[in-house]
């Protein structure tokens, strides 16, 4: 078996690692290059992968990074299946559909910078053509992909139909085992299932994004939101939340759902804002596949746990902009999550310069990203081509993180240690990748390798 990376190789985003198998072709993940959006925007359109000679793509989860190239794939040629769990496909369909929005804008940006037309990288009519080629393939159930390849989904608990891929081939006439853990989340998470543990095996490409550093404890979550919460309400302030559409915002609004039925947060009234973020809170209830046993009994017992008392999805645009006048305490949840666009950047324009209000980060911003300013509590933002004062209160809750922090990685990977199984380290930026290079020979796996952007591997 050959393996080449074409994305997240020594970095986070545009997933993407071929495998040469028996002759055959499979392509692991098809993500978008993400980040400053001219260089994003560069890397995506060069491709040297020969796009037409892919027999199969196999997807870990929806998340653009992982999916978002998929409808260029389709146009430039590509008509092979594309296998994912039932609820990766769900997802794709909406978020593909966001992302083709987003590729729109972007083009009409690039167009006007650089004075010539440039067309979008994919259009909505791309997404409708790309999606007739998936095929949903449910977690546990081994399917054969290709010329002595079979493929298995394990739950990687990462978000809502996320998948650890196992493929198991035979070469010069021995059966041998593969498994790519796409991006790992987390255990004891509400809502999802603990992570698949993986079995013994030849080779292993796993990610890193937090090699270096553990998140704040899944037990303290309630606790800490409750005291944000009521802080801002003690000042009649509002909470301005920018939402990951995907995972983040539902774990947000369960725990906001565990502390209302406990009588534990004032009542008041919860806004989320973001067509994208309700169309995905949707889909989740079709899912019950990814549950775990809690939230199973939650949803047998309880009803909707989505749904709270005062909450508000909101989808139109007219009343997104009744919020601007809105009076007294609020929860405001809106995307995008790192506030580079929509209409979070609306509600931190109109919030932002008021030391009454907090603005809660509850996922991880990016470098240059407005997200990442608010952060660093620099003085002044611009938002929407304005500077603005930045004088509300800024909380961060890392809780909410969907992925293993540095102990549950160590633990993930030092299952191969004393083996012979080949590790190879992805999907992390080189500090995060180093700490857990050396937290892995420290721990004794032996044939350990980071993976670098099309170079070629023989295993
Ligand atoms: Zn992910």
């Amino acid at each position: 078996m050959k393996i080449t990376s074409y994305g997240a190789a020594q970095e986070v985003t545009g997933s993407k690692h071929l495998l040469e198998i028996n002759g055959n072709k499979i392509l692991l993940d098809c993500g978008l290059f993400q980040g400053r959006r001219a260089e994003a925007d560069q890397k995506n359109r060069q491709n040297s992968l020969d796009i037409q000679k892919i027999n199969c793509i196999i997807l870990s989860h929806a998340h653009i990074d992982h999916s978002g190239l998929l409808p260029l794939f389709g146009k430039k040629g590509y008509r092979g299946p594309i296998y994912a769990t039932p609820a990766t496909r769900d997802l794709c369909s909406i978020m593909l559909m966001d992302s083709a929005h987003i590729q729109q804008k972007d083009a009409q940006w690039l167009s006007k910078k650089h004075l010539t037309f440039i067309p979008p990288l994919y259009t909505s009519d791309d997404v409708h053509e790309i999606m007739k080629h998936f095929i949903s393939v449910p977690y546990e159930m081994r399917i054969q992909v290709g010329n002595d390849v079979f493929l298995t989904f394990h739950d990687a608990g990462h978000v809502l139909g996320s998948a650890m891929v196992e493929l198991e081939y035979r070469e010069a006439g021995k059966w041998k085992r593969f498994i790519f853990s796409g991006d790992i989340g987390r255990k004891n998470m509400p809502i999802l299932q603990d992570p698949w543990e993986p079995s013994p095996c030849d080779a292993l490409i796993m990610e890193s994004t937090y090699g270096d550093r553990d998140h704040g404890n899944v037990e303290q979550m309630d606790a800490k939101l409750e005291e944000i919460i009521k802080e801002a309400v003690a000042q009649e302030g509002k909470v301005i939340v920018p939402s990951f559409a995907l995972e983040r915002t539902q774990e947000f609004i369960y725990s906001l759902h565990r502390l209302e039925i406990q009588n534990r947060i004032p009542d008041i009234p919860v806004f989320v804002d973001s067509p994208l973020t309700v169309d995905i809170t949707e889909v989740f209830r079709l899912h019950m596949e990814s549950f775990d046993e809690d939230f199973k009994k939650q949803l047998r017992e309880a009803g909707n746990p989505f749904d709270l008392k005062r909450i508000r999805y909101i989808r139109s645009q007219t009343e997104s902009m009744e919020l601007n006048s809105l009076k007294g305490p609020a929860i405001i949840v809106s995307a995008s999550g790192m506030c580079e666009y929509g209409r979070i950047l609306h509600h931190l324009r109109n919030n932002i310069s008021d030391p009454r209000n907090t603005i809660l980060i509850i996922g991880f911003q990016a470098e240059y990203t407005l997200g990442r300013k608010i952060v660093e509590k620099q003085k002044q933002v611009k938002i929407l081509g304005i500077m603005l004062e930045l004088k509300a209160r800024v909380r961060i809750m890392n809780e909410f993180s969907a992925h293993a922090g540095r102990s549950e990685l160590i633990d993930f990977g030092s299952r191969y240690a004393n083996t012979d199984t080949k590790v190879f380290l992805v999907h992390g930026e080189s500090k995060a990748m180093q700490a857990l290079y050396s937290a892995l020979e420290e721990k004794g796996v032996k044939n350990l390798s980071i993976l670098k952007f099309r170079e070629t591997i023989e295993v």
